[in-house]
């Protein structure tokens, strides 16, 4: 299927590697000129090489800590007025909540709350008077099954998940669609450091850990990040316009429930 969105402009967030990577590659590889931020430049710069020779587009880059006003600041400056918007930045680390200070949950809320809310605040409006927009927020399956020891990831995506069911029912009429696309377990260095903590509760190798897990998926599996990148391109697609304020989960069939 044609996508339809050859040609369109896209800031992806945290973007280096990972979900933020694939999202970036799928989109570019339907002909989507892309910015991509991470904070590390020389990753960046060597992923922004490796999706231009794979695809052709133009791929710009921006340095920066996406959580900050300059962060954001210098994606904007490298994609003033983009179609296609994907935010994602890092996940908060794992821990017990007593354990937690203020500077804690302000990091969490700023990283994955606020800062997709301030790349919307100054994208959307420019989405609406172009009559194209998708936004798409990479969260987790912890918004529909909190995950315990991953409190502030599960506090701080919740908040972000409240905000975007109220404004995707009035961007959609002007063809701009705001969702939300759920990780459930995907291979990728996140993954691995979130096993660390389980490998040495369960005294075994982060493989071994990771293996169980695998065998514990209905799947059988973890996904490929291609596999979420590709849906995030159907998300940020002409045909996905009728769609909005949803919670896409991809998870293997992990979550056990019908809705
Ligand atoms: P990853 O493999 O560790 O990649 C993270 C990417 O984000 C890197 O490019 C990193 O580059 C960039 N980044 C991190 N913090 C940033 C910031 N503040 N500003 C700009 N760039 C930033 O992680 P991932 O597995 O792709 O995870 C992406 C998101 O999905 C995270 O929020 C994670 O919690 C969530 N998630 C993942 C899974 C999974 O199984 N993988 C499951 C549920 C939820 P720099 O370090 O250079 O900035």
């Amino acid at each position: 299927m044609d996508l339809g969105i050859a040609g369109r402009r896209a800031i992806v967030c945290a973007a280096s590697k990972g979900l933020g990577k694939a999202c970036a590659l799928a989109l570019a590889q339907e002909g989507v000129h892309v910015t991509i931020t991470a904070r590390s430049r020389d990753l960046l710069e060597a992923t922004a090489e490796d999706i231009r020779k794979a695809t052709g587009v133009t791929v710009t880059t921006a340095v920066g800590d996406i959580a900050t006003e300059e962060g954001r600041a210098a994606a904007l400056a490298a994609c003033p007025e983009p179609d296609i918007l994907v935010n994602n930045a890092g996940g908060p680390p794992p821990g017990d909540f007593r354990e937690w200070e203020r500077e804690h949950w302000i990091r969490a809320v700023e990283a994955n709350m606020l800062a997709p809310i301030f790349l919307i605040k100054a994208t959307v409006d420019g989405m609406i008077a172009r009559k194209f927009g998708r936004i798409v927020n990479v969260t987790s399956g912890a918004v529909k099954a909190p995950i315990s020891n991953l409190g502030l990831s599960n506090g701080a995506r919740a908040g972000l998940t409240g905000f975007v069911a109220g404004l995707s029912r009035q961007t959609v009429r002007h063809n701009v669609t705001i969702n939300n696309l759920l990780p459930g377990p995907f291979e990728t260095d996140r993954l691995r450091t979130t096993m660390e903590g389980a490998a040495k509760a369960n005294n075994r190798s982060v493989d071994d850990e990771m293996a169980a897990r695998r065998a514990t998926n209905p799947s059988g599996r973890f996904g490929d990040p291609a596999e979420f990148g590709a849906m995030c391109a159907f998300l940020c697609s002409a045909q996905s316009g009728f769609m909005t304020g949803q919670n896409v989960l991809l998870d293997g069939g992990a979550y056990p429930g019908t809705l």
